[in-house]
């Protein structure tokens, strides 16, 4: 059967470049295009690129893979470079079909006025408090566990654990552990305020539930999405079932990506 392919990049001329040059070139060999229902999405950009075109698909993710190919500097889901391209179209010529997976996050958040929506996240989803003090209430795998006070607490998934959560102090957990890091944004610790103060690492098979202690002024984050104003009663947040398919067309190396990216020394392939 035909691969169904669609291409997203971002605005660069470079990107829009590349893009073209990989239809052209997966056109003549004989690959067919479906933006609604492909098989396999190429993102052409960099890890924003990437997440955006994570998030037109989280609702078919069990039945489609993933590829990325930065167009700027090395990216930790873009991990094609756009040289790279006549390499890409001679292996999916030949794929086999082969994939490695990585753990995907969802929520569930309940609005004061109890309306309910649910996401996913590939690197991380945030709730913060801008304007005063978050307080909340913090259960794990149903039980109390803290009352936390600070600006917000972020959780996320281990191939999101070198993006927000390393910079917040968090451990780079390798993406084949199905775990959830959570991560407390600047807590109030003193005599009377205590939270736990360390990267909380949480099992595929529980969850987080969180209680904010005043409803109103929330920012609730996941990966480039945004929303301001939010009157949130509660969120839940966990491990999904999903998982993000790659499309495995040649063995990469997670920690060399990451000695790549954050310390330089090493030539990564
Ligand atoms: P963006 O697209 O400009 O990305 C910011 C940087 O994060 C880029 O250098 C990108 O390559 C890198 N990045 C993204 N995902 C990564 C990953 N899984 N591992 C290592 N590096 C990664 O910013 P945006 O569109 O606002 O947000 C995209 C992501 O960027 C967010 O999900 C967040 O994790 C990250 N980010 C990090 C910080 C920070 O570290 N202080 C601030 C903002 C955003």
């Amino acid at each position: 059967m035909t691969m169904k392919v669609w291409i997203n990049h971002n605005t660069k001329e470079i990107s829009v470049k590349t893009a073209k040059n990989i239809r052209q070139k997966l056109e003549a060999a004989g690959f067919e295009f479906d933006k609604k229902n492909p098989d396999l999405a190429i993102s052409v950009g960099g890890d924003g690129t990437f997440l955006s075109t994570f998030h037109e698909y989280t609702n078919r993710l069990s039945q489609m893979k993933f590829i990325g190919i930065h167009t700027g500097h090395l990216g930790f889901y873009a991990d094609w470079r756009d040289n790279e391209v006549d390499e890409l179209i001679e292996a999916l010529k030949n794929y086999d079909g082969q994939t490695f997976e990585y753990p995907v996050l969802e929520a569930d958040i309940t609005y004061t006025d109890n309306t309910t929506k649910s996401f996913y996240a590939l690197n991380e989803a945030i709730i913060k408090r801008p304007s005063k003090t978050m307080r909340a209430d913090v259960y794990l795998d149903g039980e109390f566990f803290e009352r936390f006070r600070g600006d917000g607490l972020s959780f996320s998934t281990p191939s999101g654990s070198t993006a927000y959560a390393k910079s917040i102090g968090g451990a780079v957990i390798h993406p084949k552990s199905r775990v959830m890091q959570v991560n407390e944004i600047a807590p109030i610790n003193n005599r009377i305020y205590r939270s736990i103060s360390a990267p909380i690492i949480v099992p595929s098979s529980q969850e987080v539930k969180i209680i904010p202690a005043e409803g109103s002024d929330y920012i609730v984050n996941y990966d480039t999405n945004s929303r301001t104003n939010c009157s949130v009663k509660l969120i839940k947040y966990r491990i999904s079932k999903e998982v993000i398919q790659f499309a495995k067309l040649r063995d990469r190396h997670f920690w060399g990506r990451v000695e790549h990216a954050f310390l330089g020394t090493n030539d990564y392939k």
